[in-house]
């Protein structure tokens, strides 16, 4: 019988993370203190996290042994499965071989646990009793609430009213474990306050969580702050994906000449890309794509500049591809696509062309999801399934040019906790949103350009 899934044993698990700030045709350009406009230092940010995370924020060392108690809860669900989509592959009839790596069999159901397993045992070891954080649709809310109670840390979560108040599944998954999940803006913080006096009514958003959660971590010593993507450290994290699929791909006797995730703030994408854009930096061909959605187009539409991570300006300006801390993107279902920033490391790698970005609107990712799960039976998280789009394209591409390709994407989660966004769609409530040039200009006033972005030779 062939082979329909490669699965590692925990002996194989990769027993380093892989950074790749240590291999970049360009170096990054560092992030600003919000006041004085100077490079940040690490106790600028010590405020906000643990040193020993600060210290992997700034390393360039290109391996990172990973510490062994947090192997030992990555061994609840890790390594991942890489499966062979042969059933998708007949429904495309395409010449293409299609391969994805399974995220989602983590407890939270998608890729954020690889991080906050190892930001939570980062913390413990530096003493914080109390993490704060924010959350959209509740996937980094709920597997940060977890992985603190794994570690006996108190969690707090401020989550997006909008998806408080329509997706309480997460919300109770976050209680379940332990944590304590209060709608934003809400009157607990100064910047929640501040809000919701100029807009009473406010739905809230990413950049408004961020604030609260920072502004209540600074408050104490005690207290620290995490965020579920764009940071280096988040990145560095989540390589565990793409070193776990570089094995199993050998095991499969193949090699990706495609590569796509979809991209939020970039962690999921990252996490597979970067161990492989290693070879493409040493001269291999391989086309690397971030997917996001049209209507937050970070990477596609917003300039590399740099911005604040939040919206009432408390976090340092990062050098990022960036629709403006102000921009509000259209609520579509995506709700972890809907940040206006992107890691800073994706950003400087896409103006350096080892990887590029595609945008795609909501109702091709849907039809996208439901052609997966009627070929390979998962049903999607709708961030996946932006990925799963464009993994159809570049299938049916090959098959348009008669080319027989590889495509490696990454499933950064299921949507069983999503299923209100399938019904949405299948009801045929949903439809796609134009974004007027107007409204990113808008947005993109309140942000300052960055000097010139440097750009490899
Ligand atoms: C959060 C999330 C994303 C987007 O976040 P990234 O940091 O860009 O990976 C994508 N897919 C799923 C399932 C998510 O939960």
């Amino acid at each position: 019988m062939r082979a329909k899934k490669y699965v590692l044993s925990e002996q194989d698990m990769p027993r380093k993370w892989y950074n790749i700030m240590a291999d970049m045709p360009t170096p990054m350009e560092p992030p600003l203190h919000p006041g004085t406009g100077q490079p940040v230092g690490p106790e600028d940010l010590a405020p906000i996290f643990p040193m020993n995370l600060i210290e992997q924020e700034m390393c360039t060392d290109r391996w990172i042994d990973i510490p062994e108690e947090v192997l030992d809860k990555y061994a609840i669900w890790r390594p991942s499965p890489l499966y062979r989509a042969y059933n998708l592959e007949k429904a495309l009839d395409t010449p293409a071989k299609i391969y994805f790596k399974n995220e989602g069999v983590s407890p939270a159901g998608s890729h954020k646990p690889n991080t906050a397993i190892a930001q939570a045992y980062y913390n413990k070891v530096a003493g914080t009793k109390k993490i704060t954080t924010e959350t959209g649709a509740g996937q980094w809310g709920s597997a940060l609430s977890m992985c603190c109670s794994f570690f006996g840390i108190e969690c707090k979560v401020f989550m997006v009213k909008i998806s408080y108040d329509q997706k309480p599944y997460r919300r109770l998954m976050m209680e379940t474990w332990g944590a304590n999940c209060t709608a934003s803006p809400s009157n607990e913080t100064r910047a929640g306050r501040s809000i919701l006096e100029k807009n009473p009514d406010s739905p809230g958003s990413l950049g408004m969580a961020i604030s609260e959660a920072v502004e209540e971590a600074v408050a104490d010593d005690d207290t620290k702050y995490a965020l579920g993507s764009v940071l280096n450290h988040v990145m560095i994290h989540q390589s565990i994906i793409g070193l776990e699929a570089i094995k199993q791909m050998k095991m499969a006797g193949d090699y990706p000449d495609v590569i796509i995730g979809s991209a939020g703030g970039g962690s999921n994408f990252a996490g597979l890309a970067f161990p492989f854009a290693l070879d493409k930096i040493n001269g291999k061909e391989i086309d690397i794509i971030a997917v996001e959605p049209t209507s937050c187009p970070t990477l596609t539409r917003g300039p590399f500049a740099y911005d604040f991570g939040d919206t009432v300006q408390m976090t340092p300006l990062l050098p990022m591809h960036t629709l403006g801390h102000n921009f509000v993107p259209a609520p579509i279902h995506a709700g972890g696509l809907r940040y206006h920033g992107m890691a800073p490391i994706v950003s400087q790698l896409l103006l350096d062309g080892i990887i590029r970005a595609e945008s795609i609107h909501q109702m091709e990712t849907f039809k996208a999801g439901l052609t997966f799960a009627r070929s390979e039976g998962f049903i999607s998280a709708p961030e996946c399934n932006h990925a799963i789009a464009i993994t159809i394209r570049e299938a049916l591409k090959a098959k348009e040019e008669g080319r027989e390709k590889t495509i490696l994407f990454n499933w950064s989660g299921h949507g069983l906790v999503d299923l209100a966004a399938y019904e949405s769609y299948l009801r045929g409530n949903l439809s796609d949103h134009e974004l007027p040039q107007e409204q990113i200009d808008n947005a993109l006033m309140d942000i300052k350009p960055l000097p010139k972005p440097r750009q490899a030779t």
